[in-house]
């Protein structure tokens, strides 16, 4: 029988169908949405035991109390984290309120972050940490049910990471030196300011490193005029960039700053969600993102692609962690210019194996998900 070319064509898209039938294939790689599985969401609070009492222009803390969170769904669990240093008015009272409102078992398809991270927002307004904890969680389980990291997810190459920063708090030189000891892994310094021993904090870190150095004053300085000098004498140091120097609410004098600097403002207090981002353009050069305050991975993502597209400068910074939660930042570290992802570091009680300091840079593990093992102690 003679087959014109046409019929031949036919036939052997055919048989290179029933081959390798698309149903089948994708019956191997897309994970089953099965109606009748749900999630199930749990929490409970914990403490961390900082290594040193950390002190910053407006407090001094050796605790920071943290929710960690669990989604389950066939099986496979995720997990996330709230950090809740007390000066940003979370607590593990009012993340216990927050959470229990939280009902997971509703949703069909845990891929649906869109819809269910949408839904957790709108519960209550405020608790970003307790948000994020969630969307933490969410994003863990989702990455194990693709068997993939998030940086695979994303689309990022984990060697685009950017160098961490090593923070020292605000101390006597004597504790500065000490704590100066333990910053050999890393490759930037960033310092606390904004009390009134800049200088002598400034000079006691630069007598031990010629590393870059990187300040943040947390809205300590008052005077733009000092703020200004500060920043100059700073620079002549090597800093990269300075956070926040003076009060959030200072619009004017912070985008005179903003032109006179010759180096980099960043806003930490002054940005904390996406919808903040357009209106700091004209006063920063550049937003410092953290999990904890933008509700999540999500939202982070989200404030990364807009900043850029306005060209700004990105941080993604952190509060003191677990693993848990630097390991879901480090998943998005590859997207940002710096990083500020030192803060499991600080802490004595990790309940976690994750991302890992590797030649400098905070670097997730190829685990799938957030990429993080929970230790046997806990
Ligand atoms: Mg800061």
């Amino acid at each position: 029988m003679k087959i014109n070319r046409k019929d031949f064509l036919k036939q052997s898209a055919a048989s290179s169908l029933l081959l390798t039938s698309p149903i089948s294939f994708f019956e191997k790689t897309i994970p089953k949405v099965d109606s009748s599985k749900r999630m199930r969401f749990s929490f409970k609070p914990y403490t961390l035991e900082l290594k040193y009492v950390f002190t910053v222009s407006t407090l001094s803390r050796t605790t920071t109390p943290v929710m960690l969170t669990e989604i389950e769904y066939d099986g496979i669990v995720g997990y996330g984290e709230a950090s809740m240093p007390p000066y940003l008015g979370e607590s593990h009272e009012s993340a216990t309120k927050f959470l229990s409102k939280v009902d997971l078992s509703k949703y069909e398809n845990p891929f649906e972050l869109e819809t269910i991270l949408s839904d957790i927002d709108s519960i209550e307004k405020g608790n970003p940490a307790a948000k994020a904890s969630v969307d933490i969680a969410l994003h863990d389980l989702i990455g194990k049910l693709l068997n993939q990291p998030w940086y695979n997810i994303y689309g990022v190459n984990v060697k685009n990471t950017p160098f961490t920063v090593f923070t020292i708090g605000i101390d006597k030189p004597e504790v500065v030196r000490k704590k100066m000891l333990e910053s050999t892994d890393f490759k930037i310094i960033k310092i606390k300011l904004g009390k009134d021993n800049d200088k002598e904090m400034i000079d006691t870190v630069c007598s031990m490193t010629d590393k870059p150095i990187t300040a943040d004053p947390n809205q300590g300085w008052t005077d733009r005029n000092y703020a200004i000098d500060m920043i100059n004498y700073l620079k002549e140091k090597g800093a990269l960039y300075v956070e926040q120097p003076l009060s959030k609410d200072r619009f004017d004098d912070l985008a005179w700053l903003k032109e006179n600097s010759p180096i980099p403002i960043l806003a930490d207090e002054g940005v904390q969600r996406l919808s903040d981002i357009p209106k700091a353009k004209n006063i920063y050069s550049g937003i410092n993102i953290k999990l904890m305050k933008s509700t999540g991975m999500r939202e982070a993502y989200k404030m990364i692609l807009l900043a850029k597209s306005l060209g700004m400068k990105v941080m993604l910074g952190c509060m003191t962690e677990t693993s848990c939660a630097i390991s879901a930042a480090s998943q998005l570290s590859p997207l940002v210019d710096w990083a500020d992802l030192d803060g499991a570091t600080l802490i004595k009680n990790d309940l976690f194996e994750g991302a890992k300091i590797i030649n400098g840079k905070v670097t997730p593990s190829n685990l799938p998900g957030i990429g993080i093992k929970k230790l046997q102690k806990s």
